[in-house]
């Protein structure tokens, strides 16, 4: 293809763009019946042929843009699901220009140098001790899972075991502690690390999902202690500085899972919620969710720089690693798409200022959203500290048709949750986009939905 032709090709995509721009506030926050069977014409076998790509492009356009869930624009209130700034989604089309590799230093030195930069950045924003390291990874998932590994290995090593070496079957035995509330992406990560089901001692939550530090089992020197910022129901936070506190006495790692709740340390409003967290060994965080930056970009922080690296390093013959920050020994994975450029470009544009107000505006409009739902007559499960909280009616059967009739109306989107072996509405506010009106309107279709 000439240039010319996929100069063109970004025009037109460009063009389509402003399109979906415009019009994602208006849509139906999640697609209709008729767009989503009309995703059958996506159906066929492997093209034989090729086809034009302003064809291919065409009907990306027509039948994918339909089909897409409204998240950009300022009504969802699903999962954890964040929204993209402006500045993320320019820079993240830049990136996706320059297809650059972030594995090497040698592959990309921009992506080494906007890593070095973004780790340092970050650091300082979660007040976390100067030398820690920090991966770019997918999201959470992955942050968990490269934490997890170093602080498995760090603790076999401790008792004299290698286990790069020597393997996981003979291995001296690690304990495990959590919160019956922990994410399933760690119960995943620990799955993937050789810990079953049966190998986890778990402490009780309290009525905001948060560890009970009088059901935590005694920690020793071989323990994982696993904690979470931010539940993601209602957005609980485990009592951090206590626990962090009992574990460095005992000479445990902790590992703080903050996936969307992390960032509450870099808001003076917030911060209390994590007070004492800089006292763990590892941390991961999303910046798709709180932060706003495009997905997919979560953060895999270790205060031991050593611990991360030897977890994830493994050499080979044609890998070329230099002196410069080579990011591959920070991710499970070696290849992997520059999304260091678009998180870079979000913190540069905010500042910690703007990091700081992002964070106390989705905060602020989660309370609003709650106080609002409140005075119509509804139970508001939590008491909501972060962006996050549980709405129900009178009874589950209601909370049941409510959610589906909120869900049908296409006006916002909430999830649904158990708590307290009750159905609950999830609502969770993360978008930048989100706005008073946003609010008001969604208050309406939940008044609405449960007459
Ligand atoms: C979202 C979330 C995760 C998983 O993060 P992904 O980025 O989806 O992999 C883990 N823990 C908590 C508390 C979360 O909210």
């Amino acid at each position: 293809m000439h240039d010319n032709h996929y100069i063109k090709l970004l025009r037109k995509t460009e063009k389509y763009a402003e399109q979906y721009i415009k019009k994602a506030e208006h849509m139906k926050v999640v697609p209709d019946k008729r767009s989503i069977n009309q995703l059958s014409v996506f159906e066929e076998s492997m093209p034989g042929m090729s086809t034009n790509p302003d064809k291919v492009l065409q009907l990306l356009h027509t039948y994918g843009e339909n089909a897409t869930v409204a998240q950009t624009a300022g009504r969802y209130f699903g999962f954890v699901n964040g929204g993209q700034l402006p500045i993320a989604h320019a820079a993240d089309w830049l990136a996706s220009t320059w297809d650059q590799n972030s594995a090497l230093y040698v592959m990309s030195p921009l992506s080494s140098k906007l890593e070095e930069v973004c780790e340092r950045w970050i650091v300082e924003l979660l007040r976390l001790p100067k030398q820690t390291a920090a991966g770019f990874v997918s999201g959470s998932s992955n942050a968990i899972l490269c934490a997890l590994a170093a602080a498995r290995n760090n603790l076999l090593l401790r008792q004299g075991y290698n286990v790069v070496e020597n393997g996981m079957r003979n291995a001296p035995k690690v304990r495990v502690v959590l919160g019956e509330q922990a994410h399933v992406t760690v119960w995943k990560a620990l799955s993937l690390l050789g810990f079953g089901v049966k190998d986890i001692e778990v402490a009780k939550t309290d009525e905001l999902g948060c560890i009970k530090v009088d059901t935590l089992p005694p920690l020793d020197g071989n323990t994982l202690l696993i904690l979470q910022a931010g539940n993601a129901n209602g957005g609980g936070f485990d009592p951090i500085n206590e626990l962090c506190e009992k574990a460095n006495e005992a000479g445990a790692w902790v590992h703080i899972d903050g996936a969307f709740g992390l960032w509450a340390a870099a808001s003076n409003r917030k911060k209390h919620l994590v007070f004492g967290m800089e006292k763990a060994d590892s941390w991961s965080v999303d910046a798709h969710k709180t932060l706003n930056v495009t997905y997919d970009c979560g953060i895999v922080l270790c205060k031991d720089r050593a611990s991360l690296v030897n977890a994830l390093r493994r050499n080979g013959d044609y890998l070329q690693f230099s002196e410069n920050r080579d990011g591959t020994l920070y991710t499970t994975e070696m290849s992997r798409r520059s999304r260091v450029i678009a998180l870079w470009a979000v913190l540069k544009q905010l500042g910690a200022e703007g990091v700081e107000k992002l964070i106390d505006g989705l905060c602020l409009h989660a309370g609003y959203f709650a106080e609002e739902l409140r005075k119509n007559g509804f139970i508001i499960e939590n008491t909501v500290c972060f962006n996050q909280f549980m709405v129900k009616c009178e009874t589950p059967k209601q909370t049941i048709d409510t959610l589906k009739a909120i869900q049908d109306s296409g006006i916002c989107w909430c999830g649904k949750s158990i708590w307290n072996k009750e159905p609950v509405i999830r609502v969770s506010v993360c978008s930048h986009r989100t706005t008073k009106k946003d609010i008001d309107k969604s208050v309406q279709a939940f008044v609405k939905s449960s007459s």
